[in-house]
C-alpha cells in the first residue's frame, strides 16, 4: 500500500477538517462556513462516507484530505503528505526523502545535520567535553535522553566544525547560510558555535533547522541561537515538537514551557506531550504550529512579569486561532524543570489544576485593584471588556459577563450594555459545535479509472494531443491530480521526476510499470476520458443531492435549495451530454 493510501486509511477528512473548521452535523454529513470565502450562510460541506470536502458557494471546488490542507496551510502535495503522515504515525520511507542537493534548503539541513553529528561526537568522546558531561550528568540527564534530543558539545576551537564540514563537501557559503560560520570584518570566517552545549533544533518533520547553545561557565549570554536563516526562524520555531507531536495528538494536549531544559527535562520525566518556546515570547506562529496537531494548549511559563505578559498575549490568539489556551501557575521563582525534577507528580498536579487563560487574565489584571471603589471597578471592566468583546462564542462571552458583574460588583447590565457598544459588528457566528465520526468507509481510496488514465498519458505520449483532455478536477485523488497537473506542464518523464515531490514520482513510476498493451489505444483512451467526466459528475450530483437533502430539512433555506436544485439540473444536462457522446462514439467505433 503506498503511503498516500495509508494516510488515508488512517486520517478522518472530519477530524482533519474539524480542527480547523467548526463543523455542524448536516444528515450524514458536515457543513460549516466556507474557511476559504466569506459566507453568511454555510455551503462548505464534508461528506465522511467518500471523505471528500466540496464549497458549493462562490469557490465551487473540492476534494479529499490532501486537497483540503493543501490550501488551507498553502503548502504543496508532498509538504501535506508528510504532515498527515506525521499526524497518522506513519514514518516515510527514507528513499522518499528529497534527493541530496535538490535545493538550496535541503543543503541547509544536510549541513545541520552533518553538525548535529559532529557536536553529538565531541560530547560523547571529547576530553573537552568532560565538564559538560559532568554537568548533564549533574542535571540527572540519562544516556537515553542525551541520545533522543542529539545533545551535543561544540569544541573551543575556530576552525574544528569547519573543516570537519568542508572535508564532507560543504562550501563555506554553505556553511555561513546555515548559520554554522560567522564572518569576521576582514572577510574570514570562523565556527559560530565554541566551547558550548549544543541543543539540535528540529522542525515537526525531523529536519534540523539550527542550534541552541548554553555556556558553562557564568559568561553572558547564557543561551544563545543560530541567527534567521533560510530554514531557521526561532518565531516559528517549537524545541522538541518532533518528538513531542505524536504525545500531543495522542493526548489531545500540548505543554508549552520556555526553556530547552524545561522541554528535555519533562521528556525525560514521560511528560511526552511538553515543547518549548525557547524564550519568552510565545508567537502566533508557533501556536498555529501546535494548532495541526491540538487544539488544547497550555502555557507553563516562568512565574515572572515576562511570563505573565507573554501569557496574558496568548488571549488574543485563543480567539484570532480558536484554540484553547491554559496557563500553569508555577510557584514563584521556580521553572517547570526544577518543579519536576524535585516530584514529577507536583507537576502532573500543576498540568491538571490549570486554568483558562481569560481566568487567568482576570486574576491579573484585578490583583492589584481596590474593587470596593467605583474607580477600581470601573478600572477592571475598562480592561476586561475589550477581552471578553473579542470572544467569538456568545455563550462564553455571556459566563466570562457575568464572573466580570460578579467580580466588580458592577450590575450584569450595565456591563452588558458596555460589552454591546463594543462588540465588533458583523462577523458572523461560528458554530460552536464539533463531531466527529467514525465513519469507516473510504471509498476514496483508489481511483482505478484515473489511475488507468494516468498509465495510458504516460505510456502514450502521443496521446497528449488526441480528443478532448481531462480537466484537472476530473481526478478527485488529489495525488492524481498532481501527477496529471505536473504532466501536463512538462514534455517528458525526466522533467516531470524533476516537477514532483519522489512519494509522487515512486506513483508515477508504479503507474508506468503495470503497462498498458493492445491495439486501439487512442479510443482507450478517449473513452476513458468520457468516462471520468460522468464520473466526476456524478459524484457531483451525489454530493448535491445530499447537500439539498439536508436543505429541506432545515428552515429558511428555500433558497439555496433553488440554487443547489438549479445546479442539480445544470449537471445532469451536462451527464446526459457525455453519454450521448459515448454512445456516439460507441456506435461510430462498431461501424
Ligand atoms: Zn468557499
Amino acid at each position: 500500500m503506498s503511503v498516500v493510501d495509508e494516510v488515508k486509511q488512517k486520517i478522518d477528512i472530519v477530524e482533519v477538517i474539524g480542527q480547523h473548521v467548526p463543523l455542524a452535523k448536516a444528515g450524514r454529513n458536515f457543513k460549516a462556513l466556507c474557511p476559504f470565502h466569506t459566507e453568511k450562510t454555510p455551503s462548505f460541506f464534508v461528506f465522511p462516507e467518500r471523505q471528500s470536502w466540496h464549497c458549493f458557494g462562490a469557490c465551487g471546488t473540492g476534494g479529499d484530505v490532501f486537497s483540503f490542507v493543501m490550501k488551507q496551510q498553502g503548502i504543496d502535495f508532498g509538504e501535506a503528505l508528510r504532515l498527515l503522515a506525521q499526524q497518522a504515525g506513519i514514518t516515510i520511507p527514507s528513499k522518499s526523502a528529497p534527493e541530496a542537493g535538490k535545493d538550496e534548503k535541503e543543503r541547509l539541513y544536510q549541513a545541520n545535520e552533518a553538525a548535529v553529528h559532529f557536536f553529538h561526537d565531541a560530547l560523547l568522546n571529547s576530553p573537552a567535553a568532560a565538564k559538560t558531561r559532568d554537568y548533564l550528568l549533574g542535571r540527572g540527564f540519562t544516556s537515553e535522553t542525551v541520545t533522543a534530543f542529539q545533545l551535543g558539545f561544540s569544541p573551543n576551537t575556530w576552525e574544528g566544525l569547519k573543516q570537519h564540514l568542508q572535508e564532507r563537501g560543504y562550501t563555506e557559503k554553505e556553511l555561513l547560510d546555515a548559520g554554522l560560520l560567522v564572518e569576521t570584518d576582514d572577510g574570514k570566517t570562523h565556527d559560530r558555535f565554541r566551547n558550548r552545549l549544543m541543543f539540535p533544533i528540529h522542525d515537526a518533520r525531523g529536519r534540523t533547522t539550527g542550534f541552541g547553545a548554553r555556556v558553562l561557565d557564568d559568561s553572558l549570554p547564557k543561551y544563545t541561537n543560530s541567527p534567521q536563516t533560510l530554514v531557521f526562524d526561532k518565531s516559528g520555531t517549537l524545541y522538541g515538537v518532533d518528538l513531542a507531536a505524536a504525545a500531543i495528538r495522542k493526548q489531545g494536549r500540548a505543554v508549552l514551557v520556555e526553556g530547552y531544559m524545561d522541554a528535555i527535562t519533562a521528556h525525560q520525566h514521560g511528560f511526552n506531550n511538553v515543547v518549548a518556546s525557547m524564550g519568552t515570547a510565545i508567537t502566533e506562529r508557533q501556536l498555529t504550529i501546535l494548532k495541526r496537531l491540538t487544539r488544547n494548549v497550555t502555557l507553563a511559563l516562568d512565574a515572572d512579569t515576562a511570563g505573565e505578559e507573554a501569557m496574558l498575549r496568548c488571549v488574543d490568539y485563543e480567539n484570532s486561532l480558536d484554540a484553547e489556551v491554559q496557563v500553569i501557575i508555577l510557584p514563584s521563582g521556580r521553572d517547570p524543570d526544577n518543579v519536576i525534577r524535585e516530584d514529577d507528580g507536583a507537576w502532573q498536579e500543576l498540568v491538571e489544576s490549570a486554568v483558562p487563560v481569560v481566568d487567568f487574565a482576570f486574576s491579573m489584571k484585578t490583583a492589584k485593584l481596590d474593587l470596593t471603589t467605583a474607580g477600581d471597578q470601573s478600572r477592571a471592566a475598562n480592561e476586561l471588556l475589550p477581552i471578553i468583546a473579542k470572544m467569538k462564542d456568545s455563550v462564553r462571552r455571556d459566563h466570562y459577563l457575568h464572573k466580570l458583574a460578579i467580580l466588580t460588583g458592577i450590575r450584569y447590565n450595565t456591563l452588558e450594555g458596555e460589552l454591546k457598544r463594543r462588540l465588533v459588528p458583523a462577523k458572523p457566528l461560528k458554530a460552536k459545535a464539533r463531531f466527529t465520526t467514525t465513519s469507516t468507509l473510504r471509498t476514496l481510496l483508489s481511483s482505478p479509472l484515473e489511475e488507468y488514465c494516468l498509465r495510458l498519458l504516460l505510456q502514450y505520449p502521443e496521446l497528449r494531443d488526441k480528443g478532448e483532455s481531462p480537466l484537472p478536477e476530473h481526478f478527485q485523488n488529489s495525488q492524481n491530480r498532481e501527477i496529471f497537473v505536473a504532466w501536463q506542464q512538462v514534455d517528458d518523464l525526466p522533467s516531470l521526476q524533476e516537477r514532483l515531490d519522489p512519494l509522487l514520482w515512486e506513483q508515477v513510476e508504479s503507474l508506468i510499470s503495470q503497462s498498458v498493451l493492445g491495439n486501439g489505444i487512442e479510443d482507450k483512451y478517449i473513452d476513458c476520458v468520457l468516462r471520468l467526466q460522468q464520473q466526476y459528475l456524478r459524484d457531483q450530483k451525489e454530493e448535491e443531492a445530499a447537500v439539498a437533502a439536508t436543505a429541506v430539512e432545515e428552515e429558511g433555506a428555500g433558497a439555496d435549495l433553488a440554487k443547489l436544485q438549479q445546479e442539480g439540473i445544470e449537471s445532469n444536462v451536462q451527464l446526459r451530454d457525455v453519454f450521448n457522446q459515448r454512445d456516439r462514439i460507441r456506435r461510430s467505433t462498431k461501424r
